[in-house]
């Protein structure tokens, strides 16, 4: 079916895939010295927030994402009070990270002002934990915040990043890792964003080797969905300082004190076994 202008669509070229949204509105384009931000209102996801031709978020289906951006790796580690959020300048991470009564701080670094103003006044409900006062949003670069970081000040890292081009390219490599490792506390855990197990294996794979190289001693990879994202299927890696994020505490994570959409201790551990054809890749 030939799609007229009233759709956005994501094109993935090297995959040969796409995906579409029907679009009510554009409500806003723009351009930061970082990159290319526009806001859509959809007939069937609500806002759709897009940076430089890349699906970022959506109302509907966000949940997905943040919940297991920040809650898989705050149950594996062991007691996390001081946490970093790189980029996830929406700040949906940052809310899911401060619904955790232990959580005595968390820091969130995002490159580009412009994605928190816009997400502040187009998806309102995500920011509603950015005036929680052991919230800390800070404008720069998380490569260079990491760089600049005390060491053993940390005990978990969430780089919630754009895909590895542009501004987050350093987000991915051994360089960057090895910051993240001095910066974090024995027992710490960092977790990233590792996009799709179907499109980028590669990636994830080379994660994995640079996590190793920087000095984690054990790395896992995830699984979720994300109809929105390229393939509709997501991953994040983590990378334990000392610690095998591969356990968490079950106990804690099934008795939670606060409400989710998605995330429960039985998806957490669901969410770790590895498809067959990801055996092998990290682990
Ligand atoms: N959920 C999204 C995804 O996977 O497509 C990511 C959402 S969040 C909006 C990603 C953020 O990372 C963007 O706002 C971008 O500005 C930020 N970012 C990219 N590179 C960065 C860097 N080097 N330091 C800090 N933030 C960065």
């Amino acid at each position: 079916m030939a799609l007229d202008n009233t759709w956005f669509t994501e094109i993935y070229p090297a995959d040969g895939a796409a995906f579409s949204f029907k679009i009510k509105a554009k409500l806003h384009d723009e351009r930061t010295p970082y990159q290319h931000i526009e806001i859509y209102d959809t007939v069937g996801f609500g806002k759709l927030m897009v940076i430089d031709g890349c699906v970022m978020l959506t109302d509907r289906d966000n949940f997905l994402y943040h919940e297991m951006m920040s809650h898989p790796v705050l149950f594996a580690h062991r007691a996390p009070k001081k946490v970093m959020v790189i980029g996830g300048g929406d700040c949906g991470t940052l809310r899911e990270v401060l619904k955790h009564p232990g959580v005595e701080e968390a820091w969130q670094v995002e490159i580009d002002e412009r994605v928190t103003r816009l997400s502040e006044q187009y998806f309102p409900a995500l920011c509603s934990a950015n005036d929680d006062p052991r919230a800390h949003l800070y404008f720069g670069d998380g490569i260079q915040w990491l760089k600049d970081a005390a060491p053993e000040s940390l005990d978990v890292i969430i780089v919630d990043s754009t895909d590895p081009v542009g501004p987050a390219e350093g987000l991915f490599n051994e360089a960057f890792y090895r910051n993240c490792h001095r910066a974090l506390c024995p027992g710490g855990i960092l977790v990233g964003q590792s996009e799709s197990p179907l499109f980028h294996k590669t990636l994830i794979q080379s994660m994995h080797g640079a996590m190793r190289a920087a000095g984690f001693d054990h790395t896992r990879t995830f699984y979720f969905p994300q109809c929105v994202y390229p393939s509709g299927w997501w991953s994040a890696t983590l990378a334990g300082k000392g610690v095998d994020p591969l356990g968490f505490r079950e106990q804690d994570a099934a008795q939670k004190s606060f409400a989710t959409d998605y995330y429960s201790a039985d998806i957490h551990r669901a969410a770790l076994v590895a498809p067959a054809f990801m055996a092998g890749v990290g682990g």
